[in-house]
């Protein structure tokens, strides 16, 4: 059989394709009897950003954990003591031989920045200019605070920063480092789109100029594709096995790994291609009006965060896709609606019922998932809420699990169950994406999507991922100013208009790759850069 059919083809006249299967050979490292086995390693170059691109629970992380020396892999013999040297012997003859034995050798430094942010306050006591100033070995803190706009929080305590500020100041305190290999996981979560170019800019910078190497673990594919000079993807099966492939071109690593097929292994790692529609703007559909609002103001305080809104409409039945930068005024708008803020000037009298998936998914409690949603809604385990939001959302294998075991992936999957589980009438999801691999964000979109067209329900979905957003919005509705400063925002418009004037305040502008449409950020002033902002074009250019 080809791997494709799980009978023998009749016609014996298809090529041989393998599918992911636990290989023969000894893994990299397993965690213990029946637990995750790692196969493979990346190869980080000098003066290169190297990527790495895979599911979730694919061993990202422990590859990354494993050159970084945090783990000694132990070759699959999880009694023994593991050893360096048995490592070496390994990759005798690869490019990695030369890099483990310098590990050995402390002949090399390496900085790594976690994947999980939020986490760094439990670990440190003090301030982002005390954090800052411990890892500055390189004297570089006061650019790289300016680069990364850290500036207004360097004097606040770290257990009071937002997640994408603690993004922020985690990167910057790993950059600062003077090391040979950077080991970056997940640069994007909680980020706007310019912090990520700004953060990406960075990064290549310190490889080209620095001679330093980098490896990147990301799920944004515009953000990889903008960084990375190499790509390594990650197949096999989550939690059970994963094999990090020898690294391809950033664009051929993508356009495979979408595709689901790679073909230097002639390995079929998915079914079916996750696809980017090339569809013009859709038609926004028509319901009543949901919620009319007249222009409003709302400011914390004097000389604090003032945020205007200009009147308008959210429709019964539509997806308002919402963007802009972090601490332009979006959460607030949202509590505007919600009622938990009462506007300084204007009026609001509609109150919605809403449910509300916040950023920062906090779901500690200790109780298990089923419990935790069955407490949620009634609909909990009927053939309804299984094919709508369970399927969708992958929620099957990790129903026993308690909610504090999970992971940030899995976290950000039941919060979006919890909030579509709510009867409401509007549903407000801020930053669905944070923490899901590609797949993930393409069936989470579905679900949302699938949910709202069936219930006529209306959803409001603040994302910074322009993907996900495209896929899922019917009309966008776009915050514009100065971050923590003031905003100001105008009536939701049609696709086109909204993303031409989001893109157009960033001054970033997208093409179509040609094989799988997926959008891609020009490179800035290049000729389709000029040419689509000449044309007032500068996501859906023909
Ligand atoms: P990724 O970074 O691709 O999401 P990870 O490397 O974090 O993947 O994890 C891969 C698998 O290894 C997961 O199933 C995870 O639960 C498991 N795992 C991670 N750390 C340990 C550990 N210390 N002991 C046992 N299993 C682990
Ligand atoms: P966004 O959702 O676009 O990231 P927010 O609406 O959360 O932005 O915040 C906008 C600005 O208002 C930020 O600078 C934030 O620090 C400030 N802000 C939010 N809540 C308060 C508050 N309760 N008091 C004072 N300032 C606040």
């Amino acid at each position: 059989t080809c791997g494709i059919c799980v009978v023998k083809c009749p016609f014996d006249a298809i090529e041989i394709i393998n599918l992911p299967q636990e290989l023969d050979e000894e893994p990299v490292h397993r965690y213990g009897e029946n637990a995750f086995s790692l196969y493979g390693l990346p190869a980080p170059q000098g003066g290169q950003v190297t990527g790495i691109l895979g599911p979730n629970g694919i061993g990202k992380t422990t590859a990354v954990r494993i050159l970084a020396e945090e783990i000694t892999p132990n070759l699959g013999d999880y009694d023994a003591e593991p050893s360096w040297e048995a490592a070496i012997d390994r990759f005798r003859g690869t490019e990695l031989q030369n890099y483990l034995e310098a590990m050995r050798d402390s002949d090399i430094a390496v900085a790594r920045k976690p994947q999980y942010v939020d986490k760094i306050p439990d670990r440190f006591d003090g301030n982002t200019h005390q954090l800052l100033d411990s890892t500055d070995e390189r004297g570089v803190v006061d650019d790289l605070v300016d680069r990364l706009d850290i500036g207004p929080v360097v004097d606040q305590p770290i257990d009071t920063l937002s997640g994408g500020e603690l993004q922020r100041v985690a990167l910057a305190a790993t950059l600062a480092r003077d090391a040979d290999f950077y080991f970056l996981d997940e640069i994007t979560p909680y980020l706007d789109i310019g912090q990520r170019v700004a953060a990406a800019r960075l990064i290549r910078e310190l490889a080209e100029e620095g001679d330093r190497s980098m490896l990147v673990v990301e799920h944004d594919l515009a953000v990889l594709d903008l960084l990375a000079d190499s790509l390594h993807v990650a197949y096999g099966e989550p939690g059970a096995f994963g094999v990090i492939t020898p690294p391809k071109s950033t664009r051929q690593g993508i356009n495979e790994y979408l595709a689901g097929y790679l073909e230097a292994q002639n390995m079929r790692i998915r079914p079916e291609a996750i696809e980017f529609e090339r569809h013009a703007p859709r038609a926004a559909r028509k319901g009543e009006v949901l919620v009319e609002y007249p222009d409003l103001e709302m400011s914390y305080g004097e000389g604090e965060f003032t945020l205007e809104v200009e009147a308008g409409a959210i429709h019964e039945n539509e997806v308002l896709g919402v963007v802009g930068p972090n601490g332009i005024g979006k959460s607030t708008f949202a509590k505007l609606l919600t009622g938990r803020l009462e506007p300084t000037e204007g009026e609001l009298d509609a109150r919605l019922d809403i449910s509300y998936k916040p950023q920062y998914v906090e779901i500690d409690q200790p109780m298990r998932v089923d419990a935790f949603l069955a407490s949620i809604t009634d609909d909990f385990g009927s053939s309804y809420w299984e094919t709508e939001v369970a399927g969708p959302l992958q929620l099957e294998r990790i129903m026993e699990q308690n909610l504090t075991d999970l992971s940030g992936g899995e976290r950000q999957r039941v919060a979006i169950a919890a909030c579509l589980s709510e009867d409401a009438d509007l549903y407000l999801l801020d930053e669905p994406s944070a923490h899901l691999d590609v797949e993930q964000r393409v069936l989470a979109t579905r679900a949302i999507r699938r949910y709202t067209e069936n219930h006529d329900a209306t959803a409001l979905v603040i994302d910074h991922d322009i993907y996900m957003i495209d896929l899922l919005a019917d009309r966008l509705m776009v915050f514009d100013g100065e971050p923590a400063i003031r905003g100001e925002t105008s009536p939701p418009v049609g696709m086109r208009e909204g993303m031409n004037r989001f893109l157009g305040n960033l001054d970033v502008t997208f093409r179509r790759d040609q094989r799988t449409s997926r959008p891609r950020i020009n490179k800035p002033g290049s000729q389709l850069d000029r040419e689509q902002k000449r044309a007032g074009e500068y996501y859906y250019a023909p």
